[in-house]
């Protein structure tokens, strides 16, 4: 490909990017929260199938992924979890295969009040565009098909067979694209516009999420007030679970790609209830927790470590030592990921694609970063043996209010994936 070629694929992005923003305002009105979906898919199989693509839209079956390695237990039903896909056949295939992934669910929007304008409104103001999803990913879904479109704009098409997956579940479990990869999808590389600002992702945490539940008769009503009731017993437990959380933080413990975070593994208590009534002393209280592990940390050895410090922390306490907290697994069990450990050629090469297109679209190195959070990535590169690139644009608030994107950094990564789509699939004429 030369310059000129390189030049001309930019343009197209350009010449369609009006049409771009109108889409990903479209896409952001639907609040596709888990369980809400449909609509969004519904919008989503109809764009791919407008574009030419083979869509395969499905619900998820739980029993056909629940033994597959990666799966994390469900919360609620698969009633409404439908995935779709669609698929680039190429003629020639010449090139390399490759996904292009992205999630369509998005996390509660929380009490509009909040926002400065309605979550599910999209507007456009001096160069974001704002909304719930607008940059987690909805941007991402964008840039993937207009990539495909630009080329197309041209009478090109990927010389490789392609797969745009737009997935479900991501913000709880990521058993959507575990789904796909059962469905038999597999490519050469992968690729997941995420928003974390044209940087690649070349390290991820794991995440587990669990329940403590506390139920159970306060020793005697004599203790009200002195510990013996469950709300005040998860207090020390909260505070034993962040004991734990600084001795994994701890510098000794830190693998290579965390080495400058003083604090990668995070505990959250993100939700918290009990009790029946205010004179009343409570006889029960259940929390939920969410807590990071470092790529390599063993999860079933993680699970147990925290239910020791549990069971540890309840010897102490007046309500829990007639009463033992209860732990439940659910949601998110899902292991960290490192990019930066794949020495295969694939992983070498796939990179060395994505940081020439890079360069060429912003005219300087692809920076690597090791995130705090996960995405889907590790599916394939833990389950399925095939890179997975996180790339995309700059957004900000993503699972706070007034969450917006950078359109001109949306530009950029898909100027960038279409030039990389270009450099890793080959091209062909339409
Ligand atoms: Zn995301």
């Amino acid at each position: 490909m030369t310059p000129e070629d390189e030049t001309r694929i930019q343009a197209s992005v350009d010449a369609l990017f009006e049409r771009e923003l109108a889409f990903l305002s479209e896409l952001t009105a639907h609040p596709s929260t888990r369980g809400n979906e449909q609509s969004a898919q519904d919008f989503m199989a109809r764009e791919m199938g407008a574009r030419g693509l083979a869509v395969d839209r499905w619900q998820i079956d739980v029993d056909d992924i629940s033994a597959l390695p990666g799966f994390s237990p469900v919360i609620g039903n698969y009633d409404d979890a439908v995935n779709v896909v669609g698929a680039h056949a190429s003629r020639t295939r010449k090139g390399r295969s490759l996904i292009l992934n992205g999630h369509i669910d998005v996390v509660p929007e929380g009490p509009h009040d909040m926002w400065d304008s309605p979550p599910y409104a999209p507007h456009i103001d001096a160069g974001w565009m704002y909304g719930r999803g607008a940059g987690d990913m909805k941007a991402g879904l964008a840039a993937n098909l207009f990539a495909l479109d630009a080329l197309a704009a041209l009478g090109l098409r990927p010389a490789a067979d392609v797969y745009v997956q737009s997935v479900v579940e991501e913000e709880c479990t990521g058993n959507g694209a575990l789904a796909c990869l059962q469905r038999g999808y597999r490519a050469d590389a992968v690729l997941i516009p995420e928003p974390f600002n044209e940087t690649l992702v070349d390290a991820q945490v794991g995440v587990m999420w669990f329940q403590v539940h506390l139920k159970g008769l306060p020793t005697h009503v004599a203790y009200a007030g002195s510990g013996a009731n469950a709300i005040e017993a998860a207090i020390p437990l909260i505070a034993a679970l962040h004991e734990m959380e600084a001795r994994w933080n701890a510098p000794g413990r830190r693998p290579d790609d965390y080495a400058g975070h003083d604090h990668a593994l995070n505990l959250n208590i993100g939700k918290i209830a009990g009790g029946d009534w205010t004179s009343s002393v409570p006889a029960w209280c259940v929390f939920d927790v969410r807590m990071g592990l470092f790529p390599g940390q063993d999860i079933a050895a993680a699970r147990s470590e925290i239910e020791d410090v549990l069971r540890q922390a309840a010897r102490d306490n007046a309500f829990l030592r007639n009463n033992t907290p209860e732990v439940v697994w659910h949601g998110f069990q899902a292991e960290g990921y490192a990019l930066s450990q794949d020495s295969s050629d694939g992983a070498r090469n796939a990179i060395a694609a994505l940081s020439g297109a890079h360069k060429t679209v912003c005219g300087a190195q692809l920076d690597k970063v090791a995130i705090t959070a996960t995405t889907d990535a590790r599916f394939f590169g833990l389950y399925a043996d095939t890179p997975a690139l996180v790339y995309g644009p700059r957004a900000e608030a993503i699972h706070g209010f007034n969450e917006r994107v950078d359109l001109e950094s949306l530009r950029r990564v898909t100027q960038t994936t279409a030039l990389f789509i270009a450099r890793w699939c080959g091209l062909e004429d339409a």
